[in-house]
């Protein structure tokens, strides 16, 4: 086991952020109650900045300190270890979520806005584009940060120009300066504050009903009432893993309270106790049955917070 001693202090860094911006910030926040898993230990530093400024200024004073720190949403494409993270948690989620019409067809919204409610608003004004992810339970920062898709639509095709905070400040890339691949983006590490929308004007109803259909589908063949992370491992080239997974007998497979769901096996479920360690074990487990089994190495989707070795 590694040694997971904190660098800093974590009382001293929490009370100088919440002097200098105003904010609540929580010392030991468990992770599992920001993540869809519903595992994880503690951050040493968690805070949900509410505006840009807020942002721009804890993520300032956190990196003047030398403290790790990582950005998420939703937290529903993560694992976090049972020891937690040893840096700061900087949460953009429903706080960090307004949004716009900009004129007739575009949309302008905030990262944390949760993909269900951007899907909304839009079938409200009567705009198309976004049906596809009202089932995705991300927000839009985590989804522009690793491209997310469903029904053969991807975040990325939608977007029309972002605004990301970087060294020096917040930065507005178009269109042309985005490059998006499968549940990826040139992004990098860069902070995604907002995005934009050119969508097509069309009836709500009509939208409404799209977006009914695809919930339909997924409730029809998704785990949805266990907490899970969606799909576990990203199709290799040419395969699909959840046919793999099923192919090599997985379904059902546990280990601890972490379980191959049975309905979607490229779906891991939590069936009430599971521990982030249950989890990480069941992952390297398929891996290695499917590698054997058909010499193909399976790459997780979810992003590991905290593990020593990732
Ligand atoms: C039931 C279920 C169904 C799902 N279905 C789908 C699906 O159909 N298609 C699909 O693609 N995914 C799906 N997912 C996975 C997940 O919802 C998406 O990947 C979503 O985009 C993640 O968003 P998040 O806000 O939860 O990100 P988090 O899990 O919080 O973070 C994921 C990554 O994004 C980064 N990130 C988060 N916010 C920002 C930001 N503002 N700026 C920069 N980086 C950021 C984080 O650092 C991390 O690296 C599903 C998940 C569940 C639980």
């Amino acid at each position: 086991m590694v040694n997971h001693h904190s660098q800093f202090d974590k009382l001293a860094v929490a009370d100088k952020l919440e002097d200098a911006l105003g904010l609540t910030v929580k010392v030991g926040e468990p992770m599992n109650l920001h993540t869809s898993f519903r595992v994880g230990g503690p951050a040493d530093i968690y805070l949900e900045p509410t505006t840009v400024a807020e942002l721009q200024g804890a993520l300032a004073l956190i990196s003047a300190e030398g403290v790790p720190y990582r950005v998420i949403g939703n937290g529903t494409n993560l694992l976090v270890a049972d020891e937690g993270y040893r840096g700061a948690i900087v949460r953009l989620g429903p706080r960090f979520a307004k949004w716009s019409r900009e004129s007739t067809n575009q949309i302008w919204a905030e990262a944390g806005i949760p993909l269900p409610v951007l899907a909304k608003r839009a079938a409200n004004e009567g705009l198309s584009g976004l049906e596809f992810v009202s089932g995705i339970p991300g927000t839009l920062g985590g989804a522009i940060h690793m491209n997310a898709g469903a029904w053969g639509s991807t975040i990325g095709e939608k977007v029309s120009r972002i605004w990301v905070l970087g060294d020096q400040g917040v930065e507005k890339l178009e269109k042309e300066m985005l490059s998006f691949g499968y549940r990826q983006s040139n992004l990098g590490d860069k902070v995604i504050v907002a995005a934009e929308f050119v969508l097509a004007e069309a009836s709500s109803a009509e939208i409404q009903e799209r977006m009914q259909e695809y919930l339909k589908r997924r409730q029809d063949t998704q785990p949805l009432g266990l907490p899970s992370a969606g799909s576990v491992f990203r199709n290799p080239e040419g395969y699909k893993s959840a046919k793999l997974i099923d192919e090599a007998g997985l379904k059902g497979l546990s280990i601890g309270g972490a379980q191959v769901s049975p309905i979607h096996a490229n779906f891991i479920v939590n069936l009430g106790y599971a521990t982030a360690s249950d989890i990480y074990r069941l992952i390297t487990e398929v891996q290695a049955i499917v590698e054997r089994e058909t010499g193909i190495l399976l790459q997780p989707e979810i992003e590991l917070i905290g593990f020593s070795t990732p």
